[in-house]
């Protein structure tokens, strides 16, 4: 199937009370995982490439090879810029054919995140790809004892309307205590504030830091409101994990290494499409 905009499938997933995953990948076994992850459990693919890995040459062969994957694919996919870093990465993104960029103004002050969402979105709807852009800031898991679990950073309701109609963007990822990479301690979410947020704008929320929360997290926030889960952090660990345990009992190949964490990644993409709901929706 052609590469298509996560659009019409994040407003399909808030309406029917369920999330679409977005799983990062980094190279071809990774991507491998991931794709036989979708097609098993028939959810439409999302995918994303880190922006603070976009300069390397490596991202322009990624999205050549998720392409041709995606061309043999049985399941509609969508290719995002996770987390880009300026207006020009945004437009580099678009010209390679990523068809949904995040634009990450999310340290900048509100205004200037206004105006430079503004403008991504502008260039992104002139050529039909849609935008993510982030209110508040999800900060690091590293960090959480003195960021997010101190209500750092979390959105602020009263300027989420404002943001949604002056920007135009089409996704908003919010912040209401969850973190990237690893936490320290335990993650508590807010979903108070995420139904308030939900409440106010039309738009699908996005959450990023899905690494870490429990089960009865993640199935919380969907019903509050969240129509897209960033994941990314727990695939690449429980990879590395399963890799160093199997080199601990017996002598490995390469071959047997990008093996691991191919199939790892299909286990555990698989475990999420699952949990919030996206299997056999497409
Ligand atoms: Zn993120």
């Amino acid at each position: 199937m052609a590469l298509v905009s996560v659009k019409q499938a994040l407003l399909a997933a808030q309406a029917g009370g369920y999330a679409l995953p977005l799983f990062d990948t980094f190279d071809m076994a990774a991507t491998d995982g991931m794709f036989q992850a979708f097609e098993a459990k028939r959810a439409h693919a999302c995918i994303g490439l880190y922006g603070g890995f976009f300069e390397r040459p490596n991202a322009r062969a990624n999205v050549a090879y998720i392409r041709e994957c995606a061309a043999t694919a049985k399941v509609p996919v969508s290719l995002m810029l996770d987390h880009g870093a300026s207006f020009e990465q945004c437009v580099l993104a678009i010209s390679l054919g990523f068809t949904d960029v995040m634009f990450d103004g999310s340290r900048l002050p509100l205004e200037e995140n206004i105006a430079q969402t503004r403008l991504v979105v502008r260039a992104a709807h002139a050529v039909g790809v849609a935008v993510e852009a982030e209110l508040g800031h999800v900060g690091s898991g590293r960090e959480y004892q003195s960021f997010g679990a101190k209500r750092l950073g979390f959105t602020d309701p009263a300027a989420v309307e404002r943001f949604v109609a002056e920007t135009g963007v089409d996704f908003l990822a919010v912040a209401i205590g969850t973190a990237h990479g690893v936490y320290q301690g335990e993650p508590q979410l807010d979903l108070d504030l995420l139904r308030e947020i939900r409440r106010r704008v039309e738009i699908p929320l996005v959450m990023h830091g899905g690494s870490g929360l429990s089960d009865a997290q993640f199935r919380g926030a969907i019903e509050a409101g969240i129509a897209k889960v960033n994941v990314a952090t727990e695939l690449f660990m429980t990879s590395a994990q399963r890799i160093t345990e199997a080199a601990r009992a017996r002598e490995l190949s390469y071959f047997d290494i990008s093996r691991i964490a191919a199939t790892t990644f299909q286990e555990r993409c698989g475990f999420y499409i699952d949990l919030f709901g996206a299997a056999g929706r497409v």
